[in-house]
C-alpha cells in the first residue's frame, strides 16, 4: 500500500483535498443555513406579518365576523407565500388561508409560545410540524385595539423544505467540486509522479549499466534542482570510473609492451651467449652491454611504478637538505649529458648568475628533473638540441628544460601528466609507460613547487620546473 512514489504523490494530492473540501462544505452550508437564509426568511416574514397586522388593525370585524376573518386570510394568502392565521385574544384559530385547517376553527392553537403572544410579545421560531411534516419558520404578531387592548393574533407559518432543497443542490455542488478536485489532485500528482519517475528509472538504469561493466553516456540533467545535483554527481562519478577503467586499460597495455621489449632483448642476448657468443671477448662485452640497458630499463621501469603506487598511498616524505643548484644539478645530468651525445643531440647548460641553495630531497627532485631530461632526449631526433637553464627569482628558483623535438599538442598538453597517458606523436616512439610527468609533476608539487609546460608542435618543448625558495607544503595532486 503506498510503496510506489506515484501512489505516495496521488495520495498527498487529494488527501488535502479530501479533508478541506467536506469542512468547507459543511462550514459554508451551515453558515449560510443559520447566518444569512434563515435569519433574512424570518425578517421577511416578520415584515409580511407586520403589514397583515396593519391591515388587520383597521378592520375590527375580523374579530367578529368569521366570514371577514376567512376572506381577509384568503386574500392576503395570495399576497404572501405563507400560511396565514387569524387567532383570537384567547388563542383559539379564527380562520386560515390553508384550507387544510377548516377543521381546527374554533379549537385553541397548540402552540408553545401561544402564552407570550397572548401577553402581547412577538414570537418567532424554527421547527418541526407534526401537521405539516415539515420543519416550518413561524411567526406570531400580537393585533392591538388603540387602547392597547389585545384584539388577536395573525400568524404566519412557512414550509422550510423548499429553503432545504435548495441546500441539497448545494451539497451536491460541494460532492460535485470534491469529485472533480480529487481527480484533478490525482491527475497532478500522476503528472508529477511520471516527472520525478523518469530521471529515477533513467538513474537507475544508468547505475545497472555501470554495475554491468557497460559504458554509459552522460545523463541529461532534469529538473528539479536535487535532481539535477544528484544526476551531476553521477555524471563525474561515472566519468571517473571511466577514466580510471581507461588508465587500468592502458596501464596493461603499457606494461605488456614495456616488459615484453627488454624481456625479448635480454633472451636473444642469453640465447646469443649460449650459442656461442660468449666465446668471442669483443661481442659478450657488447651482448652485456646490452643486456645491462636492459636490465637498467626493466629498473626504471619498476622504480616509475612503485613510485606512481607510493604516490597513490598517500602524501610524500621528503629528506630536505641544502643543495647549490648549479652544482647540485651539473652533477645529477652529467649521465644524461652522456646520453643525450651519443644520440647526437646538442646539449647546452646555462648556469644562474649567482649561486642557488634551497633546501629539497635531492634523490626525488633528481628523479623528477631525470623523468624530463630522459623525455627531451627520448623525443627529440639526432641533431636536435636540449638546452638545461636555470635561473634564480627572489622568491623561486627555475629550471627550464628546453628541447628541439617534435612538440605537444594543445590537445595532448591538457592530458599529459595523466597517468599512463601517451601523447599522439609519443605513440611512435617505443619507450613509454606514460607515468614519467605524473611522478616529475608530483615530486616537484611535494617541493611546494609547480611543473609547466610549453610546446610548439614541429619546434620542440620547454618544461620549467619552479621551487619556491622557501618551503610551505602544498597538498599533493590526486
Ligand atoms: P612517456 O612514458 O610516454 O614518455 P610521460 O609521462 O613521460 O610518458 O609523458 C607523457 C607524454 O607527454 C608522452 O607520451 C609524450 O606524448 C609527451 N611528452 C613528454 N615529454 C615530451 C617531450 N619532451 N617532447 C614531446 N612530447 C613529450
Amino acid at each position: 500500500m503506498f510503496r510506489t512514489l506515484r501512489s505516495r504523490l496521488i495520495l498527498s494530492h487529494i488527501l488535502p483535498l479530501l479533508v478541506v473540501v467536506p469542512l468547507i462544505g459543511i462550514a459554508l452550508i451551515y453558515l449560510l443555513e443559520e447566518a444569512v437564509l434563515l435569519p433574512n426568511l424570518t425578517a421577511e416574514l416578520k415584515q409580511q406579518a407586520a403589514l397583515i397586522v396593519d391591515l388587520a388593525e383597521t378592520q375590527p370585524n375580523l374579530w367578529t365576523d368569521a366570514a371577514a376573518a376567512q376572506a381577509f386570510v384568503e386574500r392576503t394568502g395570495t399576497r404572501v407565500t405563507a400560511r396565514v392565521m387569524l387567532l383570537d385574544r384567547t388563542g383559539n384559530l379564527r380562520a386560515s388561508s390553508d384550507a387544510a385547517d377548516a377543521n381546527r376553527v374554533g379549537q385553541l392553537l397548540d402552540h408553545p409560545d401561544l402564552k407570550r403572544v397572548l401577553s402581547g410579545e412577538t414570537v418567532t421560531r424554527q421547527d418541526y410540524s407534526r401537521r405539516l411534516q415539515a420543519d416550518v419558520a413561524d411567526v406570531l404578531l400580537p393585533v392591538m385595539k388603540s387602547d392597547e387592548q389585545l384584539s388577536g393574533v395573525v400568524r404566519l407559518s412557512y414550509r422550510l423544505t423548499s429553503v432545504y432543497e435548495q441546500f441539497t443542490a448545494l451539497r451536491w455542488l460541494v460532492v460535485g467540486v470534491l469529485i472533480v478536485g480529487l481527480l484533478l489532485g490525482a491527475g497532478v500528482g500522476w503528472i508529477l509522479a511520471l516527472n520525478l519517475q523518469r530521471p529515477i528509472e533513467q538513474l537507475t538504469h544508468a547505475v545497472d549499466h555501470l554495475a554491468g561493466d557497460q559504458s554509459s553516456a552522460p545523463l541529461p540533467e532534469p529538473q528539479p534542482e536535487e535532481f539535477a545535483l544528484l544526476v551531476r554527481a553521477f555524471n563525474s562519478l561515472a566519468e571517473r570510473l571511466h577514466s580510471l577503467e581507461d588508465a587500468r586499460h592502458q596501464l596493461l597495455a603499457n606494461m605488456v609492451h614495456e616488459l615484453g621489449r627488454p624481456l625479448g632483448a635480454l633472451q636473444s642476448g642469453v640465447e646469443a651467449l649460449r650459442g656461442g657468443a660468449d666465446e668471442d671477448p669483443a661481442l659478450r662485452h657488447e651482448l652485456l652491454i646490452g643486456v645491462d640497458a636492459e636490465i637498467h630499463r626493466l629498473r626504471r621501469l619498476l622504480d616509475d611504478l612503485s613510485r606512481h603506487y607510493d604516490q597513490a598511498l598517500g602524501p610524500l616524505e621528503l629528506n630536505r637538505r641544502p643543495i647549490e643548484l648549479n652544482e647540485w644539478l651539473t652533477l645529477v645530468l652529467a649521465p644524461w649529458r652522456e646520453s643525450a651525445e651519443r644520440k647526437n643531440l646538442q646539449w647546452m647548460m646555462t648556469r644562474s648568475n649567482e649561486p642557488i641553495v634551497i633546501e629539497v630531497d635531492p634523490d626525488r627532485l633528481a628523479q623528477a628533473v631525470g623523468n624530463l631530461i630522459s623525455n627531451a632526449i627520448k623525443y627529440t631526433p639526432a641533431g636536435g638540441t636540449v638546452s638545461i637553464e636555470i635561473e634564480s627569482e627572489p622568491a623561486a628558483a627555475l629550471i627550464h628544460m628546453t628541447d628541439t623535438g617534435p612538440g605537444i599538442s594543445p590537445e595532448d598538453q591538457a592530458h599529459i601528466f595523466e597517468p599512463f597517458y601517451r601523447g599522439h606523436t609519443a605513440r611512435r616512439f617505443p619507450q613509454g609507460m606514460g607515468l614519467g610527468l605524473t611522478i616529475a609533476r608530483d615530486l616537484v608539487v611535494a617541493h611546494g613547487g609547480r611543473l609547466e609546460v610549453t610546446s610548439t608542435v614541429g619546434q620542440g618543448s620547454r618544461f620549467t620546473i619552479w621551487l619556491p625558495r622557501t618551503f610551505s607544503p602544498q597538498p599533493s595532486p590526486a
